[in-house]
This record gives C-alpha cells, sequence and structure tokens, in this order.
C-alpha cells in the first residue's frame, strides 16, 4: 500500500500533474502545485461538477464569493470558538500529532489485529468455526473491543492524554509498532484553531484582523437573500461554489489529501424545515450517483454516516473513497438544519427569511450541504487510475486509466516520421480539433515509445499519421485502454473522440 501510494506520488510528479509548493527553496509543508497536467485534470473536474450540479438543474445558481470576509462571520459560524483540533506534542522525537488522527490510526491496528486473531482461529477450527461466537466470547478481543468503543466514543468531544494512554497500553499489550509506545513524555492536549489570521488596512492601530475563509460555504449563507431576490428563487433552491480554502492542519501528510490551501465545491440546499431528512437522503443518492457516473467503480465507495453530529446538523455521512492508504472521506453530505442562517441572523441582526408563496408565511429555510474537496477528488481519480499492466509480450506498461471526459489532453497526433509531409498533415488535424479539445504534438521516438508515453500520461486516443494518410486521408486511432487500433478518415475523428469526452 506505501509503495502505491508511492508511485502515485512519484508519477503525479514525472508527469507533470502536481509539484511540491516553492520546490526550489525546499517546498513549504502542505501546500502544493498542479503543474501543466494537474491544472487541466484539474479544472476538467470543477467543470464536471458545475455542469451536473448547476447546469443541469434549474433550481441551482453558481456564486464566487470572496475568501476573505467580516471577521464576524466566523463568531456566527462558531469557527473562532469551535473550529479546532487536538493536539499534542511529542517532548522526546519533537513530533506533533493530531491526537484524534493519533488514536483513531491505532484503533485501526487494534482492529486488524483482532481480525487476525479471528483468522488464526478459523483456520485451527476449520468449518466448525462461528466466527460471531468466537467475538462473543473470547474475553481477549472483547476486551479490546470495549476499550477501542470507549477510546473512540470520548473522541472529538474532549480527547484527553489518558486516551492516549489507553491505546498506549493495549498497543504495547498488542506488540504493535506505533509512535506512542515506548516514550512516556507526551504534553497534555491543546485545543488549536485551524484558522489562518491575517491583516486588512496599513496602520497598525486600525488594522482589522482577518481570515482566510477555511470553508466556502460561509460566502454562501451570507449571500442567500441576495441571490435568492434578484434570482426570483423559490425554495427549495440550491447555490453552488467553488473556491480555496484554507486550513492550519496540524499534521498534513499524505500528499494532496490534507493541504493547508485547497479547493472545495460545495452546495448549500435550502429547503422548507420538515423537509430536510427527504431532500437529506435525496442528495446522498444524487451525489453518489455523480461519483459512480465516472466509472471509478462501486467497491471503491461507501457511505459513512456519522453518529456523533456536529453543533449545526441533525445528520451527516461521509462519502469515503478507497485511496491507497485506505477507505477516508471525499466529500461531506450534512443536514444543517437553520444553524447558520440563524446565527447570521442573530450576529448581523437583518432577517434572513424566505416568503413561501405556497404557505403563505415567512421562516429561516432549513439547509442541506454537500460538500466535496477538488483536491481529494483529485487524488481519488489519479490513484485509482494509475495502473502497471503485464502485456502478453511480457512487458509492463504503466498507463493512467483517467477517465476520457476528465484526461487532461484528450488526444496526442503523431507523425510517423519526422518528413515527407507527415508533420504537415497532422499539424493540420490538429487545428481540426484544437478548438474542442486539448489535443498534444509528438513527434519525438519511435512509436511504440510515444504510445507509451501517452499511456502513462492518461491520453485516451494516439491519432498517427502514416503514408497512407496521404494518399487516402485515413489516420490510425488508438484507444489507451484496450490498446487496439482501427483505421479511420480523418473526418470521422472528431467524432469518435468527442463520443467518449463529452460531458
Ligand atoms: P477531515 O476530517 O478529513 O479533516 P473535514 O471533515 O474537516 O475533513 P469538511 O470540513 O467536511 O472536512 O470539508 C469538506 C470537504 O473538504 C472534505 O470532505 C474534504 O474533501 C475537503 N477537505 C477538508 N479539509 C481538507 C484539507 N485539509 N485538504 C484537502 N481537502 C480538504
Amino acid at each position: 500500500q506505501e509503495d502505491d501510494f508511492k508511485k502515485v506520488i512519484s508519477h503525479a510528479k514525472e508527469y507533470g500533474y502536481v509539484f511540491q509548493s516553492s520546490e526550489i527553496y525546499d517546498g513549504l509543508s502542505a501546500v502544493y502545485d498542479y503543474a501543466q497536467n494537474g491544472a487541466e485534470l484539474k479544472r476538467n473536474i470543477r467543470e464536471y461538477w458545475w455542469k451536473a450540479m448547476v447546469q443541469m438543474n434549474d433550481n441551482i445558481v453558481g456564486l464566487d464569493s470572496a475568501i476573505l470576509m467580516h471577521p464576524t462571520v466566523w463568531k456566527a459560524s462558531g469557527h473562532v470558538d469551535a473550529f479546532n483540533d487536538p493536539l499534542i506534542d511529542n517532548k522526546d522525537s519533537k513530533k506533533r500529532y493530531r491526537a484524534d488522527v493519533l488514536v483513531e490510526e491505532h484503533a485501526a491496528k487494534i482492529e486488524a489485529k483482532i481480525d487476525k486473531e479471528v483468522a488464526k482461529a478459523s483456520k485451527r477450527f476449520g468449518e466448525s468455526f462461528d466466527k460471531n461466537q468466537f467475538l462473543e466470547t473470547n474475553p481477549k478481543v472483547i476486551g479490546y473491543q470495549e476499550q477501542i468503543a470507549t477510546i473512540l466514543k470520548r473522541l472529538g468531544k474532549s480527547l484527553e492524554t489518558e486516551d492516549l494512554a489507553d491505546v498506549k497500553s493495549l498497543i504495547e499489550e498488542l506488540g504493535i509498532a506505533c509512535p506512542v509506545s515506548g516514550s512516556k513524555n507526551w504534553t497534555e492536549v491543546k485545543q488549536f484553531n485551524l484558522m489562518f489570521g491575517t491583516k486588512l488596512g496599513a496602520s497598525a492601530d486600525s488594522a482589522m484582523n482577518l481570515y482566510l475563509r477555511p470553508e466556502t460555504a460561509q460566502g454562501i449563507f451570507v449571500n442567500f437573500l441576495n441571490v435568492q431576490k434578484t434570482g426570483r428563487m423559490k425554495v427549495p433552491f440550491g447555490i453552488a461554489q467553488i473556491g480555496k480554502a484554507f486550513r492550519n492542519e496540524i499534521v498534513a501528510r499524505q500528499f494532496i489529501f490534507r493541504q493547508r490551501e485547497f479547493e472545495q465545491m460545495e452546495m448549500q440546499f435550502f429547503v422548507r424545515p420538515g423537509t430536510q431528512k427527504e431532500w437529506y437522503e435525496a442528495w446522498k443518492e444524487n451525489r453518489i450517483k455523480w461519483h459512480l457516473s465516472l466509472g471509478i467503480g462501486e467497491d471503491n465507495y461507501r457511505f459513512h454516516d456519522h453518529e456523533k453530529l456536529a453543533h449545526y446538523a441533525d445528520a451527516a455521512a461521509d462519502i469515503e473513497f478507497k485511496f491507497p492508504f485506505g477507505f477516508k472521506e471525499l466529500e461531506g453530505i450534512h443536514s444543517r438544519t437553520d444553524f447558520d442562517l440563524s446565527s447570521h441572523e442573530e450576529f448581523s441582526g437583518k432577517k434572513l427569511q424566505y416568503f413561501d408563496p405556497e404557505l403563505n408565511e415567512s421562516y429561516v429555510p432549513y439547509v442541506v450541504e454537500t460538500s466535496i474537496g477538488l483536491d481529494r477528488m483529485f487524488l481519488a481519480v489519479f490513484s485509482n487510475a494509475l495502473q502497471e499492466e503485464e502485456l502478453e509480450n511480457g512487458t509492463t506498461r504503466t498507463v493512467l486509466k483517467l477517465p476520457a471526459v476528465l484526461a487532461p489532453n484528450k488526444a496526442a497526433v503523431l507523425p510517423l516520421v519526422k518528413k515527407d509531409g507527415l508533420p504537415e498533415l497532422a499539424h493540420e488535424i490538429i487545428d481540426e480539433l484544437k478548438w474542442d479539445f486539448n489535443v498534444i504534438y509528438d513527434e519525438k521516438d519511435a512509436v511504440g515509445r510515444r504510445y507509451r508515453r501517452q499511456d502513462a500520461n492518461g491520453t485516451p486516443f494516439c491519432i498517427t499519421v502514416d503514408h497512407q494518410s496521404l494518399e487516402d486521408r485515413t489516420v490510425t486511432i488508438r484507444h489507451r485502454d484496450t490498446m487496439e487500433q482501427q483505421r479511420v478518415s480523418i473526418d470521422a475523428v472528431k467524432s469518435i473522440i468527442a463520443k467518449e469526452v463529452d460531458m
């Protein structure tokens, strides 16, 4: 698993998808730049989301609100007081950890250990082995499970150093290698606010303390009434937004999965109070359909319904994706009640109510939110696409099987040789295609090498121009995933590509 993830990171760099930010200055931790191919892949994911959410739904409109907002917004939203993560330092190693992540990771390790015990026992007892009975009656396993459950229950509310101590002793008992065991020198758990502060204004006295937004949602809430009135929107309706968000994450590992500057694609759907449950279920279904429409495979997704709810929510679920490091949150669907709008009413002193002509009454709408990280979606798509295939002739090929609709370049046009007018015809074909698709030209190396290069780049089609092309205006078109080639007329190329890549 770790190796797979390393391959993903190095492939992303080698093929111009993702670079460490400020690399020549040794980088900035958990900040990344998207390069020539990465910027295109990101743009296509953005577009695919926007089309599905805004263009396809006549009751959802877009918004592009500012990153900087009035500081009271973050008082009202609860971020100033409660947008904290528990932090713990190890005084020996001088390493800093997010205490809840640490505990969860180790709980997962303990659970894996229990699974092993179960596997061992089932081997010993053969067909007569009853797993449920084993889990219910084995005192050791019961003990571990209970301890994990207690620790996890306390998570998120107030994580204490004792929780870590519990995990530590459990881990020692089970002999699992982890950073907690063997070291006693931990600080107390501190609450750490994740918002980045900045200042507005030049003079020291009058400067105003601001925050870089930690989510795009609040820009939607404060604009709710303006959009509703000017767009003459009727509840239920939604406002969608894509934009940067900033969080001073305590530990930011895992490449672009957890960054300090990232992009969110969020949609707030305003509904009549009392109907939020139905809409929550509807949006869960709608969003998983969007994911599955990309053909990345049903097995890679699962829902995780939250038992512990944030202060603003009456229901919440994550769509989790099977990343190279396991199932992790990719998107959240939250039923946020009227918490945000009511709180903004209170703090701003302005009414944020909707007059419902059918009910003939005014109310603060309830909100169902869908929130997905663009960078996490990028990582999901990219890591799943990267494959190494054994070919019939015994060689392997590295291929990036990106969904064609998301691929940065839709086709590469390759003249078989660099002479005899083939490059000119290749450029003519590119000119025909380039208003509709990103198309690249490649004439270097043998054509087989060029195919491999485009496979690794994720380009779904290679169009090869040869001497026959000059005579009958046909070319070969090679499909990345099947490696099949067909001879087609130059006039047909555009529609063949369009059929696969149109959103
Ligand atoms: P996590 O538990 O992983 O920190 P979260 O529950 O804080 O995530 P939300 O506040 O619900 O995340 O944000 C919505 C979405 O934004 C997440 O599902 C994720 O895709 C994305 N996201 C959140 N934090 C980051 C980050 N630091 N880097 C990249 N994407 C992020």
